[in-house]
């Protein structure tokens, strides 16, 4: 079975996401950091978890036996989305919203509600209006009940007026598998698996790229390159004859080509799918060259049937708005000034050549994908780092 449901995990570096994740999933997300160490680009975490129901007691549970002693039945697979850091997870949730179709907030009880981070979170949240939301207020183990209900309240009050005005508040202390079972439950009620437009013109977003042969392979043993990535919509088959797009330049400045290729072994965490759907992280073993492959060097593509997708570009036009930043000043975008753009899973440095009236002229540096139904996440240089600044649609 493929997951088929994508819910991200929002909150605060250090209330408990990890933990939260080892609990429903089974895996640590920590991962990223070993990617981040080794330098490579990748943003999107994915954790599958089976979720089961009791033939006898109708509870949901994320093993095939329940404690009551009936058998689960397998309902269906959820794939949950993180991506390291504070920056980088609420520029990948701004960017990459249209993969997610809801979001657990993680807000711990044992610190006043709202920290700053939980407050941006709520921000972007907001904006990309992901209605969907489960609360977990995590560690309760960590204070007195009477000090637990205090930041429910806050919490509550922290709430008013978003689009998680009216989500479930969940408790949990994940280190001890406390109201796990609540908190499946409550996702299975309030995250359910929207209704997808199989019959739209594919669309996959591109997190990784690698080559799978060990070094030495002879060349008529040699596999083609192996892609992975989400699908918005549409669906992939073995066999299907698609386009990757930006695609490789001939020289270096020059117009990329775009790739086309056949698919031919699909897989959602390791099992074989015979056709790939919205949900979860789906590789695609092609008939690539593997050397355009390897390293991730096409992290950012897009993957479509033959014809059917959006132009390349080297201009954006941004219909832009700037974020309130809780902890730095974010002030009005220059002319000239640099940017980095993320458009779904493609990023690209800019430079602002025209301003007008909410609108910014992007001349990119690298080539993307245009996908006007995509939301663009910008990042400017304020003090020493790259911090998100603000969010844009594609004119
Ligand atoms: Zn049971």
């Amino acid at each position: 079975m493929q997951a088929e449901v994508n819910i991200g995990l929002l909150g605060h570096v250090d209330h408990g996401k990890t933990t939260l994740t080892k609990a429903l999933t089974g895996k640590w997300t920590d991962t990223h950091s070993e990617e981040i160490k080794r330098g490579i680009s990748i943003r999107l975490g994915y954790a599958d978890a089976n979720v089961y129901q009791c033939k006898k007691c109708s509870k949901f549970i994320l093993k095939d036996k329940c404690d009551c002693g009936g058998a689960g039945e397998l309902k269906r697979r959820v794939s949950f989305v993180d991506a390291p850091g504070h920056e980088t997870l609420m520029t990948t949730v701004i960017s990459a919203s249209s993969i997610l179709d809801g979001a657990l907030f993680l807000i711990a009880a044992n610190e006043t509600c709202p920290m700053p981070q939980t407050a941006e979170h709520l921000i972007v949240l907001n904006l990309i209006g992901i209605k969907k939301v489960v609360v977990v207020q995590t560690k309760i183990d960590l204070v007195t009940k009477e000090k637990a209900q205090e930041n429910y309240k806050q919490i509550r009050e922290f709430l008013k007026g978003s689009v998680a005005e009216n989500a479930p508040i969940v408790p949990v202390a994940a280190n001890y598998n406390i109201n796990i079972d609540r908190l499946v439950e409550t996702i299975e009620k309030t995250i359910t698996t929207p209704k997808r437009d199989l019959d739209k013109p594919l669309r996959m977003y591109i997190s990784r790229s690698f080559d799978i042969n060990k070094p030495g392979t002879v060349i008529a043993k040699l596999l083609g390159g192996v892609i992975g990535g989400s699908i918005t919509q549409g669906s992939l088959k073995p066999g299907d004859e698609l386009e990757l797009r930006p695609g490789i330049p001939k020289k270096e400045g020059a117009k990329p080509i775009p790739i086309l290729f056949t698919a031919n072994e699909l897989r959602e965490e390791g099992d074989i799918l015979k056709e790939a759907m919205p949900g979860g992280l789906v590789a695609v073993g092609t008939s690539i060259d593997p050397a355009i492959t390897k390293s991730d060097s096409l992290v950012g593509s897009v993957i479509g049937k033959v014809g059917q997708l959006d132009e390349v570009v080297d201009t954006l036009k941004l219909k832009y708005e700037l974020l309130k930043r809780t902890d730095i000043e974010n002030p009005l975008l220059k002319n000239g000034e640099v940017l980095v753009v993320n458009i779904n899973t493609a990023t690209s440095v800019g430079v602002i050549t025209n301003l007008s009236k909410g609108t910014a002229t992007v001349k990119l540096k690298k080539q993307i994908v245009a996908d006007k139904h995509s939301k663009v996440a910008i990042s400017r240089r304020l003090g020493q780092r790259w911090r998100l600044s603000g969010w844009a649609s594609i004119v």
